[in-house]
């Protein structure tokens, strides 16, 4: 069977981006980071990136209405299976998101919690850098140039500690019954994802069999 199309749901800084990021690297999915594509459009002055700017300044869930038409747009370009990174968040866009497979024939997307611990995620935020032109993502410490692409490694806007608080509420309203919606189907993987990069990354490989 071809490869099964990825969802990655878990609080801000729980390591979507790396992990998410990293499995696709191995080549063989297609990647969207729908906050990475937010930021760039805000930073490009799109009519997308103006849409959104209010609800990131305030650490909000920019709505389905454009969030959803989004994805099932650069879902309609793609060929062969995705890693998704940061959607669906909300009841809405996972159903939106299985009736776009649906309609194309595919299997239904296969899940990813990260699980992580408050506290911990608390620190990962108030260390992160992401490269603004690729999204990759480093702590501080590391280069300031991204070993990627060669952008620059910048502290994210949201990552202080009010728009944090407000993305963490988010997520527990909104995006953690995501959790049951993909488990009460077997459509759920959880990874305790406290540890290094790699002993994650070995672990979910091993969990998904990739
Ligand atoms: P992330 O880079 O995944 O942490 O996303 C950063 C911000 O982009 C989030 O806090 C939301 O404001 C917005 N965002 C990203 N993906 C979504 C989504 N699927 N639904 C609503 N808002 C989103």
């Amino acid at each position: 069977m071809s490869q099964q199309s990825l969802v990655f749901l878990g609080a801000p800084a729980s390591g979507k981006g790396t992990q998410g990021r990293r499995l696709a690297d191995r080549g063989g999915f297609s990647y969207l980071s729908t906050g990475g594509l937010l930021r760039s459009a805000q930073r490009d002055g799109t009519e997308l990136g103006e849409k959104a700017r209010p609800f990131l300044d305030r650490g909000e869930y920019v709505p389905d209405e454009v969030m959803v038409p989004m994805v099932i747009e650069w879902f309609g370009q793609i060929e062969g299976p995705a890693i998704l990174d940061g959607f669906p968040r909300t009841l809405a866009q996972a159903e939106a998101l299985d009736a776009a497979f649906e309609s194309a024939g595919l299997p239904l997307p296969h899940s990813v919690f990260l699980e992580v611990p408050y506290e911990e995620l608390r620190r990962r935020v108030a260390g992160r850098l992401e490269c603004e032109i690729c999204h990759w993502v480093t702590s501080r410490g590391h280069a300031e140039e991204c070993s990627k692409c060669g952008g620059a490694m910048v502290t994210r806007a949201d990552d202080n500690v009010v728009r944090f608080e407000s993305r963490l509420k988010e997520f527990e309203r909104l995006t953690f019954p995501l959790v049951g919606f993909y488990e009460e189907q077997g459509r759920l993987t959880l990874i305790e994802a406290l540890g290094s990069p790699d002993d994650i990354h070995t672990e979910l490989r091993s969990k998904l069999s990739l």
